[in-house]
């Protein structure tokens, strides 16, 4: 194709280059006859004068008879020469006797040929034509034959000098210059033309015409050989120029408008050409394209069969075709795949994608540290609903129930079907806490159990099922899938015994702290619907023991007179929400003490610490509760402080800061509780509105004997004293450690060396008789009751 229009470009150049060459030729063709008919013209107007005056030699008696005797006959031929002359007949007459030589020339003897006299000696004729006398000059000459009494004796030749008039006039005839010239040289121009000549100065045997550019002026030159009379070829030539700046010019714009022309058609034949092939091509490559695609799997196409050409249609047909067969087989392969990891009946996950999906979480957990729980279901009745109402009514319960456990489950979980009634359910991402991630699976599982008891209604008949759960929890150490559904299913065999509708873990710790949690999370629910929980106090004092305040902590009376520690109830009812409520009570009942203290001397200045957990601190209605319990006991705000923990900067939310910042407002001092103990930056410190730091105990308790402890302590004092919060040390137990403190510029403890927590009662008596050691009144809960 490219070679074809590189063909048709050179023809079409070439084409238009010949016609431009052509169109000069005829110019210069043109020039050429056009200026030698004006040549010729002018020769016949010289002739034709001559003759016209030929009567003045053949009626001229006295030169005839001159010329018959033999002496000069100048006094004759000289008047017939000036009259010629002066009539602008001749330059030149010379006259010759009948053995042709010459008797008289005008010019003065020279003794040359003159062949138009031979001629008309010979024949008796007028003869006419050209003389040269090369290097001087061309005449345009009339040969006239003599007679007497019937005798040629002799004949005069006029001679008129081409360079004077005929030059002049052809000159202007053809509106430029003009010249003679033969082989020696010039013979004669009109203006200055000696550029021209001497460009080209060569006799030319032929009519020639040819160009030359000077000065940027474009003449054209035409050479005419003139032939003297009998002679075989030229020996001088009339030049002609002419001016052609412009007609060149206009030459020039023709030529370049044929050029443009042409490669515009050029360019328009391309361009056609193109558009053509594209149309052709671009089906073929869109095929192309598409087979690309099915190369790399995909089998989707919007491949039209819309060719002109019918080999690219069917081109376009077979790929369309191809990627259709193939896009249904891929189909047809990932069904089966899909068939291969999931259970037909109900589209769960199957066994085998189970699998697959517990192994990717065994690894998941060991990564992350969060843990996760792996749950096996199984009905209780099923085999006796399949019995007696056919399997397809089994079917849609299986259906039913597998709907509704995926409904239940949190996007992250999945539920798969093992066969039968046993179904699984694995759930990720449960809390790094491992007795929180038991509690979590646990609440699950109840809600699938839940789930299951909801009637199901097949054919009109409604059924109740009921189910077990077995749960074992992960990471446990070397765990493997099928290690895991084994524990699950032991459980689960467990829970059946136990009676229906139970939830069973594989581990037995953790199956006993659950169930001793949900018999905790019982009676504190009942406890805390009768406001049994107290808040005791335990006196904050200084280096003398003067007391200066004291923190509420909270305590759980029982029927036998004992009290369950904090240390137990908190953790669970921070597990199941119930801490909110405790903090709530706390917070009230250290109100009303405080407001009690109002008025009451030594008490009234004392302020009250109550702990409330992180999730207490970030509840949006925070602010809500205290100054409503505020409102409603009339407690002073300035008397209240509240204990933060270091975790709750675990997660620092933007609602937690505002409760901080709006509970400082409100004249609610804020201490830090066990500082050092968590995360420990100092960043947060600044960010939080804080009063107090307290030392843990932990430090405390080592002070005399860790130099690391001591250490910290230490820099906690600095810490302190530096950002202006006042330091409370907890768990003072001796007077070492309160020696250490003081020196460390500690002048506030809570601790053992002084009073343990006491109720209000005691605690406003222990005021009321002074500063001392009373500590028998002092109430520590005891431990767990085992
Ligand atoms: P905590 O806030 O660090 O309270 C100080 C704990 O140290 C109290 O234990 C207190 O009796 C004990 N203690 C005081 N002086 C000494 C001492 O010299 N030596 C030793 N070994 N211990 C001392 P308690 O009352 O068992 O409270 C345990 C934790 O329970 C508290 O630690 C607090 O985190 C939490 N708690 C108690 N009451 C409440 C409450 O009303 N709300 C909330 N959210 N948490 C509470
Ligand atoms: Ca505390
Ligand atoms: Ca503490």
């Amino acid at each position: 194709m490219f070679a074809g229009l590189l063909v048709l470009a050179g023809t079409l150049a070439m084409g238009t280059h010949l016609a431009v060459n052509q169109a000069e030729q005829r110019l210069d063709r043109l020039g050429v006859e056009g200026q030698s008919a004006a040549w010729r013209q002018t020769l016949a107007n010289e002739w034709q004068r001559m003759r016209a005056e030929a009567t003045a030699v053949t009626r001229n008696e006295a030169l005839i008879g001159a010329m018959r005797a033999d002496a000069g006959i100048s006094t004759y031929a000289d008047p017939l020469y000036n009259r010629l002359r002066a009539g602008g007949i001749a330059d030149r007459i010379v006259v010759l006797d009948a053995q042709g030589t010459v008797r008289y020339d005008s010019d003065g003897t020279r003794g040359e040929r003159v062949p138009l006299a031979d001629a008309a000696l010979a024949d008796g004729r007028f003869h006419e034509g050209l003389h040269h006398v090369p290097g001087e000059r061309i005449y345009a000459g009339l040969a006239i034959p003599v007679y007497r009494g019937g005798n040629p004796i002799g004949s005069v030749v006029q001679l008129r000098d081409l360079s004077t008039s005929a030059l002049e006039s052809m000159a202007e005839a053809i509106g430029g210059r003009a010249a003679l010239l033969d082989s020696r040289g010039p013979l004669a121009l009109t203006a200055p033309f000696s550029m021209s000549l001497s460009l080209s100065g060569r006799l030319q045997e032929q009519a020639a015409a040819g160009r030359v550019e000077l000065d940027g002026r474009h003449s054209q030159v035409v050479y005419l050989p003139l032939t003297p009379y009998a002679a075989e070829r030229p020996t001088a030539n009339v030049v002609l120029s002419r001016d052609l700046t412009e007609s060149v010019a206009t030459q020039n714009l023709i030529n370049a408008l044929t050029y443009a022309a042409a490669f515009l058609v050029l360019v328009l034949i391309a361009g056609g050409l193109y558009l053509w092939l594209g149309r052709t091509l671009r089906p073929m490559q869109q095929a192309m394209k598409t087979l690309d695609r099915i190369g790399h799997g995909e089998f989707h196409t919007d491949l039209r069969v819309d060719s002109r050409v019918t080999e690219i249609a069917r081109l376009q047909q077979v790929t369309q075709t191809m990627a259709q067969r193939l896009g249904r087989i891929l189909e047809v392969e990932e069904e089966n795949a899909r068939l291969a990891f999931r259970d037909a009946l109900t589209d769960l996950p199957n066994r085998r994608l189970l699998l697959e999906h517990l192994e990717h979480a065994i690894h998941t957990v060991n990564r992350t540290r969060r843990h996760a729980a792996l749950l096996l279901i199984d009905l209780d009745n099923f085999k006796t609903l399949n019995d007696t109402c056919g399997h397809s009514a089994g079917d849609r319960l299986l259906q039913a129930l597998a709907q509704r456990f995926t409904a239940r489950l949190r996007d992250q979980d999945i539920v798969a079907r093992l066969g039968g009634d046993e179904f699984v359910a694995l759930l990720e991402e449960l809390s790094p806490d491992r007795s929180q991630a038991g509690v979590d699976a646990q609440r699950i599982a109840g809600e699938l159990l839940k789930a299951m008891r909801e009637p199901v209604r097949i054919d009109d008949i409604e059924h109740v099922m009921s189910g077990s759960i077995g749960i074992t929890l992960f990471p446990r150490g070397y765990d493997t899938p099928e290690e895991l559904l084994k524990q699950a299913d032991f459980a689960m065999y467990q829970a059946k015994h136990q009676g229906r509708n139970a939830v069973r873990f594989y581990d037995p710790a953790m199956q006993r702290t659950l169930l001793r949690e949900a018999e905790l999370e019982r009676n504190l629910r009942q406890a805390l619907g009768r406001e049994e929980l107290v808040i005791h106090l335990q006196p904050q004092v200084d280096p003398e023991g003067r007391i200066l305040g004291a923190e509420a902590l909270m305590r759980w009376p029982q029927l036998d007179g004992t009290w369950i520690s904090p240390g137990e109830f908190i953790p669970v009812a921070e597990h199941t929400g119930q801490i909110l409520e405790i903090g709530r009570l706390a917070l009230l009942q250290a109100c009303q003490t405080l407001r009690a203290w109002q008025g009451r001397p030594g008490l009234e200045d004392l302020p009250i610490s109550v702990n409330l957990s992180p999730h207490h601190l970030r509840q949006a209605r925070l602010m809500d509760e205290v100054t409503g319990i505020l409102e409603e006991t009339g407690a002073a705000a300035q008397r209240l402080h509240i204990e933060v923990t270091e975790s709750v900067m675990a997660d620092a939310s933007p609602q937690l800061i505002a409760n901080l910042e709006a509970l400082r407002a409100r004249g609610v001092a804020l201490a830090l509780d066990d500082f050092g103990t968590g995360y420990s930056s100092l960043g947060y410190l600044k960010r939080l509105p804080l009063d107090v730091l307290k030392i843990d105990r932990s430090f405390v308790q080592d002070i005399e004997h860790d130099a690391d402890d001591a250490n910290i302590v230490a820099t906690i004092a600095a810490i302190a004293h530096n950002m202006g919060l006042s330091l409370i040390a907890e768990g003072v137990e001796n007077e070492a450690q309160r020696d250490f403190l003081v020196r460390h510029g500690c002048q506030r403890f809570q601790g053992y060396l002084y009073h343990h927590a006491m109720p209000v009662a005691d605690f406003e008596a222990l005021v009321a008789d002074g500063p001392g050691r009373a500590n028998q009144a002092d109430c520590e809960p005891r431990g767990p009751t085992e």
